[in-house]
């Protein structure tokens, strides 16, 4: 039986980090599993920086955004000798558990530990939903709340005033930020990894518009160098004033909503739930609203889902 876990945060920060903290140590207590924290995600353990928590202490974090915890990028525990440093200085402290929330990278990390022989248990925390074993990450759905937000803000603007809005959203190589937002939003033309436009595209699909004032082109990131520049072509093109917003961080940010919340509770007992049944080396999804587990060596080398599906509803809505 597993007396001592470790939890930590890495990779991008996302609402519900806290959330999935609070909870975890919850469940860890109920079930008389001493829970530490690690600050700074992997960079933490390899500098020793864990500490023990109490419920107390994270009784009111599920209300804030970022993490408490605090993330960070720290490439080097890609080298062997780094986690090796990490790994003595879990078992130092008793610790055979780590539960880690991220993205594919935090992944990579936990999949790396698990063969040095500590017991890991991943759990989805990025807002791009990019992981392709689970129908939702933790993060996302706050994220989309975010920028359908300030989409329905812009939209008002550009409406009283008769502008295009170029508003470029996250999602690191995967359309579903974006897709979701444009349906919600009702933008009149999108462009993500999946279904690439290029300028002249979306300036014919802006011509063809049946709106008469604002246009929304929602866009995902990476897909153009300078979005001021081809706001600027359009604004040529067509006639009318044209802006480019990039929504960046703000889409991190904020506490999760209470959607997020609920499914980052569930993940996080049943994180526990596994970790006690002695699985190891593997990542928490849910898929058609059942929670279960996959290998994250599988899920790091899984395809991505077909967006198709999405973009036809998007195809239909506008
Ligand atoms: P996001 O999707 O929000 O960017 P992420 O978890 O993918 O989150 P990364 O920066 O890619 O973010 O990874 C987080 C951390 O995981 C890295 O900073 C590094 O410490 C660790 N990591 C990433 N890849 C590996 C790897 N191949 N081996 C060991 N550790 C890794």
């Amino acid at each position: 039986m597993i007396k001592k876990i470790a939890i930590l945060t890495s990779g991008g920060d996302c609402p519900g980090m806290n959330v999935a903290l609070k909870a975890i140590v919850n469940a860890a207590i109920n079930n008389n599993i001493e829970p530490y924290v690690v600050f700074e995600g992997y960079k933490g353990l390899y500098d020793n920086n864990f500490e023990k928590i109490t419920k107390e202490e994270v009784k009111f974090i599920d209300r804030k955004g970022g993490t408490v915890i605090y993330s960070a990028r720290f490439p080097q525990f890609k080298e062997l000798e780094i986690r090796k440093q990490a790994v003595n200085n879990l078992k130092a402290e008793g610790i055979e558990a780590l539960i880690c929330i991220g993205g594919d990278g935090t992944y990579m990390g936990a999949a790396k530990l698990t063969e040095m022989g500590i017991k890991t248990i991943a759990l989805p925390g990025t807002i791009d939903n990019d992981i392709s074993s689970t129908d939702y990450t933790i993060g996302f759905n706050t994220a989309l709340e975010t920028i359908v937000r300030a989409v329905d803000n812009l939209r008002d603007t550009s409406e009283s005033h008769n502008r295009i809005n170029l508003v470029e959203v996250m999602g690191h190589g995967c359309g579903d930020l974006a897709i979701n937002a444009a349906i919600i939003t009702g933008a009149e033309v999108l462009s993500t990894p999946e279904r690439k436009l290029d300028v002249k595209q979306i300036i014919e699909k802006l011509k063809k518009s049946d709106s008469k004032r604002s246009k929304i082109v929602m866009i995902s990131e990476y897909i153009y160098k300078d979005l001021n520049k081809v706001a600027q072509e359009i604004e040529k093109a067509t006639g009318q004033e044209t802006k480019a917003t990039i929504l960046g961080h703000i889409q991190r940010g904020g506490s999760a909503n209470p959607i997020e919340r609920l499914l980052t509770i569930r993940m996080a007992n049943y994180a526990i739930k596994m970790l006690i049944k002695g699985k190891n080396g593997v990542a928490v999804n849910i898929t058609d609203n059942k929670l279960n587990t996959k290998d994250i060596l599988e899920i790091v080398k899984m395809k991505r889902p077909s967006k198709e599906e999405l973009l036809k509803e998007y195809d239909k809505s506008i």
